[in-house]
Order: structure tokens, then C-alpha cells, then sequence
């Protein structure tokens, strides 16, 4: 490990100035008047609002709450829901840009959102929290800041399938007449109108950008890695559902786990873990430290700096600073999380030739998989449904049709890969790892179209400016 730590004392950058920032350097790439640029930078709303809910007998506790639409080039905006004690303004308008410029990266065709209710979920009862979800969605309601073609929110840190359904079900109590009530929200229970791999998605997305960015064989001569996840060694960040999810994956295509870090600690051990193993013991023990085998690391933020070929942080913004980047031993940085590396720290990681999978895109995953259930929301009907059987019959009849010309038999289990027809599942990870793909090339095209001299985030936001202008100019809004 580089013992080389920062000098400098000054404070990290406010999340929405570092995402001002960013958007700024690829501003500089693009063409775009002023006006337009500052129209797409802005939040377009931010709403404030407090409410109380009932905790005791007599006993009320005011809760702050935000939601914040920062694009509307494209409705409904779209971003998550945080429960989180240091949840505030600018950490809500920051994630909502991102989510704007994440949308258009992977060119789904919403504007950008994020919203924010500063809770501790530790020091309230499942009872309380489902009192505040449903009055503040209440609140979302009488102030035009949710609807399926307005605002639609998804899980975020400290949220989940349960919360979601939460709302959609106190939405569906206002419109009892909307047919596409259920489209309110995204990341819903299966049960309660949600779609098959929304859970996993982020996670499947980090894989899947994972996969793409060692599939270059050029880019990983650079820095000194062979081609493809085989073998690479992983340090993943945070194990609640992005971070678990980006590991499960990254391991089963033989990527091997060799740090994992938690609140509590960190552990390490070079030869890999077993992910479900860990999981296991952090529920049994309470902690992640202690796993058998595994060398103890107490100071989660020191884990950071292990060496390894990909570093995943997936837990909050601004964990890779200026003052740790200088000892950052990754190669290669897949952002599970939303501004996990502050600009600062990007500067000193690309001289060092670090390769930042940036998260407008690595993390994209959740937001297309949402898009998926917005619009099996919408049609009322799960994808598959219709053409599952006959996609599986005319396979069926072709693979029949290959044995009886050429006289051999195909095993049973090979009939039943090659024949059977896609499900709800299956179309939703091929539309999730076409997305992935595609995304990757129009970011990789635009980062050689100049020569890799910027980063990847750069090469992803000049795309997405490019989008997003686009829309506003055709809307002729800005001739
Ligand atoms: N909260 C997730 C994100 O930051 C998902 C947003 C969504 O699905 O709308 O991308």
C-alpha cells in the first residue's frame, strides 16, 4: 500500500458542486449556447416539506422531507426515494442531476429526480415508517410531484420493494379510477405490479459494465491487466442491494472476492470468499469482521485502498476523496454508487491511470430495469406473456426439424436451453445487458474520439449533454 496521504485539509466539495463540475469539463466539449447549457445544469424544482407523524401517545416528531425534478426535457422524471439522517438539499439536487444525465446515457426517455426523507430507519417502528412513506406520499400528491407522467420515484439507500408498495398503494387510494395507478412508482413487489430482476438490476448493471470494460483488450493492456472478469481480483464496497448484487455476479462470471467492506470493518482475504457464506456470517455474528479465514481490517475507510484490479464502491458519495486517492491501489473503479469519487479525487486517480467506470452509467442498471416496469405497468400485461409459447413451439419445431435431416438426437437438456421461450426474467435481463452494451460503446466511441485523453465521465456526460440538447432544441425551445 502507498503510504503517500494528501496534505491537504480542504473540505470535499458540496455533491451537487462536484456534479455542476463534471457536467462543466464536458460542457467544454460541446458546441451548446450558454442558455442551454445553464437550462440543462439547473434543478428545475426542489421541493421542501416537513410533516408530522404521531410517535407516542401526545408525542409528535416533524420529519423534513425533499423532492427534487432537476430535468423536465423528458416526463416523468424519474430517480429514487433515500431515507437517510444526513439527507439533505444539495445531496438530493445532486442525485437528481445525476439521474437526469444517467437517464440519457442509456437513453431511457425520462428527466431526472431524486427525493430525500431524513429518517434514521433504525429508531422507527415498521409501523412508523409506513406512516411516514404514506403521508409524505400523500403530500407528493397534493403538490403534483408523483403520478406515472409526472414524477415517478424507485428504492434508493434505505429504501425497498416495501416502501414502494407503500406508495403506490396510498397513490391508488387518491386515483381510485386511474387505471395506471400502479406505474407511480417503480421497484415494487412482484406481487404489487413489479417486474422480475428490478431487485437485482443495479447490481446485474455493474456486472454487466464490469464485463464490457475488461472485454477491451487494448484498454486492459494499459493497465497491465488481461482481457475478461477471469480471475480478477475484486474489492467490493457496501453488501445491501447494489453491492451484494454487483458481487454475486462479478463472482459467478470468475471474478474472485477478495475484500469486502462494511460499516462495521472490512475483511480480506486473498485466496476469495464466499459471498452467501459472509452474508451469512454478518447475520449470525452482527458483523462482517471475525469471518473465518479472512484477515480483519477495523477501519472500513483503509479497506479502500487494497490492492486489487477492480474497486466497486457501492455504498455513498464521496468515499474516494483527495485525501485518500493518492493510496487508492484499484485499477479499475466500477461506481456501484451515485458519487462515490469527488472530481478532485478523479484528477489524481486518471494520472495515476486508473480506469473509473463513472456511474451515469456503471449503475444504470436499476433506472432500466424501472423503465421495463413503468411500461409493464402501463400495458397491463407481463412481458412474455403473449409470444413465451409460441416462441417455444416453433423452436421446438425447428430443433425437430434439424434432427430428423440430419438422423441425430439432441439431449434432452439441450432441447429444453435451446427451445424453451423467454419469460418475464429472461427479456428483462437481455433488454438490461443489450442497454449495458450499448451504453458502454456510445461512451467508449466518444472517450477515443478523444484519444482516452479525458475520462470515461467526461466522454459519458459530452453524450449526454448532446441527448438532452437535443431534446430541448427539438422542442424548440432554444432555436
Ligand atoms: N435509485 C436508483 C438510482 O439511483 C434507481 C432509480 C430508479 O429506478 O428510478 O439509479
Amino acid at each position: 500500500m502507498h503510504t503517500k496521504k494528501s496534505t491537504s485539509t480542504d473540505a470535499i466539495p458540496s455533491f451537487f458542486t462536484s456534479v455542476s463540475r463534471n457536467f462543466n469539463e464536458a460542457a467544454k466539449y460541446t458546441e451548446h449556447p450558454k442558455g442551454l447549457l445553464d437550462q440543462i445544469n439547473t434543478c428545475n424544482s426542489v421541493y421542501h416539506f416537513t410533516f408530522p407523524i404521531r410517535k407516542g401517545k401526545g408525542e409528535y416528531e416533524v420529519i423534513q422531507a425533499w423532492r427534487v425534478e432537476h430535468s423536465h426535457h423528458k416526463l416523468p422524471t424519474k430517480g429514487g426515494f433515500r431515507y437517510a439522517d444526513n439527507v439533505h438539499a444539495d445531496e438530493v439536487m445532486a442525485m437528481a442531476a445525476l439521474m437526469t444525465y444517467k437517464c440519457a446515457v442509456v437513453s431511457i426517455p425520462f428527466g431526472g429526480a431524486k427525493g430525500g426523507v431524513k429518517v434514521n430507519t433504525k429508531n422507527y417502528s415498521v409501523e412508523q415508517l409506513e406512516s411516514i412513506t404514506r403521508r409524505f406520499t400523500a403530500e407528493l400528491i397534493h403538490k403534483n410531484f408523483i403520478g406515472p407522467g409526472i414524477d415517478v420515484p424507485a428504492p434508493d439507500y434505505g429504501t425497498s420493494a416495501r416502501e414502494m408498495s407503500w406508495m403506490a398503494d396510498t397513490y391508488q387510494a387518491f386515483h381510485p379510477n386511474s387505471v395506471d395507478a400502479a406505474a407511480c412508482v417503480t421497484g415494487k413487489p412482484i406481487s404489487q405490479h413489479g417486474i422480475q430482476g428490478r431487485k437485482e438490476a443495479t447490481g446485474r448493471g455493474v456486472y454487466f459494465a464490469c464485463r464490457e470494460a475488461c472485454k477491451i483488450e487494448e484498454d486492459m493492456k494499459v493497465l497491465g491487466l488481461s482481457k475478461g472478469l477471469d480471475g480478477k481480483t475484486v474489492v467490493v464496497q457496501g453488501l445491501g442491494n447494489v453491492g451484494y448484487h454487483s458481487a454475486k455476479y462479478l463472482a459467478e462470471d470468475g471474478a474472485k472476492l477478495i475484500g469486502l467492506i462494511e460499516i462495521e470493518g472490512a475483511i480480506y482475504n486473498p485466496d476469495g470468499f464466499d459471498l452467501d457464506d459472509v452474508v451469512r456470517h454478518r447475520q449470525e455474528t452482527g458483523s462482517i469482521l471475525n469471518y473465518p479465514g479472512a484477515k480483519n481490517i477495523e477501519n472500513s475507510n483503509d479497506a479502500l485502498e487494497l490492492e486489487c484490479d477492480i474497486l466497486v464502491p457501492c455504498a455513498l458519495e464521496n468515499q474516494i476523496t483527495h485525501l485518500n486517492a493518492h493510496n487508492i491501489n484499484a485499477k479499475i473503479i466500477a461506481e456501484g454508487a451515485n458519487g462515490p469519487t469527488t472530481p478532485e479525487a478523479e484528477e489524481i486517480l486518471l494520472e495515476k491511470g486508473t480506469l473509473i467506470i463513472p456511474d451515469v452509467y456503471c449503475n444504470a442498471g436499476g433506472v432500466v430495469v424501472s423503465y421495463f416496469e413503468w411500461l409493464k405497468n402501463l400495458s397491463h400485461v407481463r412481458f412474455g406473456r403473449l409470444g413465451r409459447r409460441f416462441a417455444e413451439s416453433t423452436n421446438q419445431q425447428l430443433l425437430q426439424a434439424i434432427e430428423v435431416s440430419s438422423g441425430v438426437k439432441f439431449p434432452e437438456e439441450v432441447v429444453k436451453k435451446i427451445a424453451r421461450g423467454p419469460d418475464e426474467g429472461d427479456l428483462v435481463d437481455s433488454g438490461l445487458e443489450d442497454t449495458m452494451i450499448m451504453a458502454y460503446r456510445e461512451t467508449h466511441g466518444m472517450w477515443t474520439q478523444y484519444d482516452k485523453k479525458i475520462s470515461q465521465r467526461t466522454a459519458a456526460f459530452i453524450n449526454s449533454i448532446n441527448k438532452i440538447a437535443q431534446s430541448y432544441l427539438d422542442l424548440g425551445i432554444f432555436p
